[in-house]
């Protein structure tokens, strides 16, 4: 359910309609603004906090809802925000290290704050273990807010107002929390006051208190004595990289567990309990809401193969020059070292996005009350960890195309911005010639490690019979955008429609396509196949295309009535672009260059940027394609400056900071548009023309469209700029009306007509997957079986490669043990 449906279900005319219980993160700016007090902050059922109004206390001046951070969208920005700096850090006192969660900066930062009269707000355990965020003077109390509480603190009604009293006397504060806590206080605040430091750490998601009080009770009982301390991340035994939990019962006694062995750090490390708004973040992005971020400094040992890290690092990102300016006077007092923002981010993706919720989580929140022992209860609810999706999407995402996985990219963040969560379908395997499979597949391309920062991606479907699985991690399915109908693309492949058709999708599943594409202005069926679409297409509760030609196709071919709507890349915000931006490797300066992009470089293409160069007299950015041919598409463009390795964020980082873009590439001239660049389109006619004229003539942007450069100067297209307010206000109307129709849509019943093909269609899907049984079985055991032996070589390969290599082994082991880690499950229910 979305947030619109959430709110609208209250039924409160005046009473503002605040974050409901499945957004609201509890960081109390609403009850600390509120004049009458009419705000408190409680425990809903599931044990998170939320904040409730009472009614006859409300005066109805709405001031609470201007501050909660969950309904303010924040202003698009004009310029893309700067990269924060990452550096890694920690405590030169090693007590304090050792002591800490991490490096110990979080103490470093406190105790300079109080040293120079201020104070600190952080987080610490109450006598019933609960964390709660408190009011801190002096060095010795300090100590109490050291270490991480894997648990949701609670800010009460009063906090934020001490603070800005604080602030109005000129004291320096440090807050810190998690990135939702201070998204509060600076709404709270709705300023930014020079004497406040906004800290906050980056951010798994945190666990049910009703959770923590079952494992207190569990642990008392085993026990016999009153549990009076629990330190979450306990260095002495292991180390950092394996910290353990240390328990402290009544009269000193102490006990120290592995995390492996702990039932409350098995369910949150596994998202058991977390909060429902935590699967689907809204702080973790950019421009951050904090001076400073925290975080353990995860996969340093890669970088640093010497350093010695057994007593902890902390990852610091810097987003603001208060933040640069503070750690600054803390030289004397840490290590600290600059080390680059997407190595910094390549183990720790919880800065980048939240993790999906499993399929068991509200099953064991509903069952933390009943007569199950917790480690019970954990064990029953680890067995169904599979992921659960409101939409797994189909598509071409994988195939070493930047525009074509900004494509995934941005329909999974549009559905998310919606509320709902998303999740990308992996069947690169799936998808033609061996050779094509191994590059989709390669875990070291720039495009799979863009995959493991930002993607929600299943794990990679072996056969097409393993999707038929998804059908238990997914609600909706749908056909994503770009090619996924275009016939020719994955040529000889029979299945192909077999997944871009979603015939795997079981009955109940609703089925839609999401600006769908055939490729070219005529679908390239031959009748047969065109029988066996249509019939899967007519199962289809909804289908929206990307190209005016396609709903032709649809109607004449199909008996299909379509919906035209923009490509997923305008659907979501900015802002999600940004944040890409800034992980690229080579910061650029804005508007000294001209960039191009052309996926199949030519002697007039050339001619064009040659042209381009001499008249606008700047530097120049090349990228080309990295799908395949990238040497010989280099040597045909002969130019200087051609970007080799071109990660997927330098690309948009490329086209968002330049001055000019040329491009043949249907995406290339998307971005362009959405940074507001003006650009040249040179016509791509092999990869289908229909996409470019379609959007083109919606925008009123055909003159940008071009064949040589004869028409580049006729036209005097380096010299007109683009009028972007005309084009922005065409899109955004265009969006709007985008995403009314996938609400619409995603809420919508499926029509009983639809209903009764899915159901003709799974007969026959059942009929023949049956024959098929024993194949599939021993497929599967082999893809298992060859990864296993592949985890074992690469294992092998580290210990004794190069410090060098051992960076890429490293992370090549790190995807070979996910991906076999996803298979787990599948391997589990059939044996059960
Ligand atoms: C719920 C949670 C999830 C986390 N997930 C990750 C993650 O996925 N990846 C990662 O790199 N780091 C994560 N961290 C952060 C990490 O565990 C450390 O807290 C952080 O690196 C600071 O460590 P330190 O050594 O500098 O200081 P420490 O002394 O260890 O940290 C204490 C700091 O954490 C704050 N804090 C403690 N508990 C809470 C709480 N419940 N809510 C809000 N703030 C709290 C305190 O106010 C204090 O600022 C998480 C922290 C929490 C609380
Ligand atoms: S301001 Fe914070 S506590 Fe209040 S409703 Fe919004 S998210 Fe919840
Ligand atoms: S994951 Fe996001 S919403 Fe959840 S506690 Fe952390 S910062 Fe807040």
């Amino acid at each position: 359910m979305t947030q619109e449906s959430y709110r609208s279900k209250r039924n409160v005319a005046d009473v503002p309609v605040l974050a409901t219980a499945h957004t609201c993160t509890g960081c109390a700016a609403c009850a600390n603004i509120c004049p009458t007090s009419a705000i408190s902050i409680r425990l809903n059922a599931d044990g998170f906090y939320n904040s409730l109004i009472e009614e006859e206390l409300c005066i109805r001046c709405n001031k609470c809802a201007k501050v909660c951070p969950i309904l303010q969208d924040g202003p698009e920005q004009e310029a893309p925000p700067a990269a924060p700096l990452a550096y890694s850090a920690w405590s030169l006192d090693a007590a304090v290290r050792e002591q800490s969660s991490s490096g110990g900066m979080f103490t470093e930062l406190a105790r300079h704050i109080l040293q120079s009269g201020g104070i600190v707000v952080g987080v610490a355990l109450d006598e019933e273990l609960h964390a709660r965020h408190v009011l801190v003077r002096d060095e010795q109390s300090l100590a109490s807010l050291r270490g991480a509480k894997y648990t949701q603190s609670f800010l009460d009604h009063k906090i934020f107002r001490e603070i800005a009293q604080e602030l109005k006397k000129k004291t320096p504060v440090l807050f810190t929390g998690t990135a939702c806590q201070t998204a509060g206080l600076q709404s709270y605040l709705g300023r930014n006051d020079p004497n406040l430091i906004l800290c906050d750490v980056i951010c798994h998601g945190v666990p049910s208190i009703h959770l923590l009080d079952r494992y207190k009770s569990h642990r008392e009982q085993m026990a016999g004595k009153k549990l009076e301390h629990i330190a979450f991340r306990h260095k002495e035994r292991a180390g950092w990289q394996h910290s353990h939990v240390k328990l402290t019962y009544e009269g000193g006694s102490t006990q120290t567990v592995n995390p492996a062995d702990d039932v409350y750090m098995q369910a949150f490390l596994n998202d058991l309990c977390l909060n429902e708004t935590c699967h689907n973040c809204q702080f973790n992005d950019f421009p951050h809401c904090s001076d400073l971020t925290l975080g353990d400094f995860w996969g340093l040992e890669h970088l640093h193969p010497t350093w010695d890290l057994r007593q902890g690092a902390s990852l610091v990102l810097v987003h603001t020059d208060k933040g640069k300016e503070l750690l600054g006077q803390l030289k004397d007092r840490i290590f600290l070292s600059r080390e680059p923002l997407d190595e910094a981010l390549f183990d720790n993706v919880s800065f980048l996005r939240s993790w999906p919720e499993p399929r068991g989580r509200q099953a064991m929140l509903d069952e933390l009350s009943g007569r199950l022992s917790l480690p019970e209860l954990v064990r029953k609810r680890m067995d169904s960890l599979l992921p659960r999706y409101d939409v797994g999407i189909v598509g071409l995402w994988y195939s070493c195309n930047y525009g074509a996985i900004l494509n995934g990219y941005a329909t999974m963040a549009a559905l998310n911005e919606m509320g709902y969560s998303a999740v990308l379908i992996d069947t690169a395997p799936l998808s033609g010639s061996r050779s094509k499979m191994l590059r989709y597949t390669d875990t070291l391309t720039v495009f799979r490690q863009f995959a493991k920062r930002w993607l929600h991606t299943t794990p990679p479907m072996a056969h097409p019979r393993d999707l038929a699985r998804l059908n238990e991690m997914v609600d909706v399915f749908a056909s994503g955008s770009d090619q996924v109908w275009n016939i020719g693309y994955n040529e000889g492949q029979q299945h192909i429609d077999d997944y871009s058709l979603l015939r795997f999708a079981n009955p109940e599943k609703k089925r839609i396509a999401i600006a769908s594409s055939f490729g070219h202005a005529n679908d390239i069926r031959n009748p047969q196949q065109m029988r066996r679409a249509k019939g899967m297409l007519q199962c289809y509760d909804a289908v929206s295309v990307r190209e005016d030609s396609a709903l032709d196709i649809l109607r004449s071919q199909y008996g299909i009535q379509g919906t035209h709507i923009l490509d997923p890349v305008f659907l979501c915000s900015r802002k999600k672009y940004d944040a890409v931006s800034l992980l690229a490797p080579v910061q650029r300066t804005e508007q000294t260059y001209l960039a191009s992009y052309l996926l199949d470089p030519s002697v007039g293409k050339k001619a064009v940027l040659q042209y381009a160069q001499s008249v606008l007299a700047c530097q120049s950015v090349h990228m080309l394609d990295a799908q395949f041919d990238f040497t010989s598409k280099k040597r045909q463009m002969d130019l200087p400056g051609i970007e080799e390795n071109l990660t997927v964020e330098q690309f948009i980082h490329n086209i968002a900071h330049s001055r000019y873009v040329i491009t043949d590439s249907f995406h290339g001239a998307c971005f362009a548009i959405i940074y507001q660049r003006d650009f040249i389109c040179i016509g791509n006619a092999e990869r289908g023309a229909g996409r470019f004229l379609s959007l083109f003539k919606q925008l009123g942007l055909q003159d940008r469209l071009v064949s040589s450069v004869d028409e580049v100067v006729a036209k005097k297209l380096l010299t007109t700029p683009i009028d972007y307010r005309r084009v922005h206000a065409t899109i955004s109307s265009l969006k709007q009306y985008a995403l009314d129709w996938l609400q619409k849509v995603l809420q919508e019943q499926a029509s009983p007509r639809v209903q009764m093909e899915k159901e003709r269609l799974a007969r026959e899907v059942k009929r023949k997957r049956s024959c098929f049984s024993l194949l599939y079985r021993v497929k599967r055991m082999s893809a298992v079986y060859q990864l296993s032996k592949s985890l074992l070589a690469v294992r092998r390969e580290i210990r004794q490669a190069q410090p060098v290599v051992r960076h890429a082994l490293g992370r090549r082991e790190w995807v070979i043990k996910q991906q076999l880690r996803t298979y787990l499950p599948f391997l589990r229910q059939r044996k059960a």
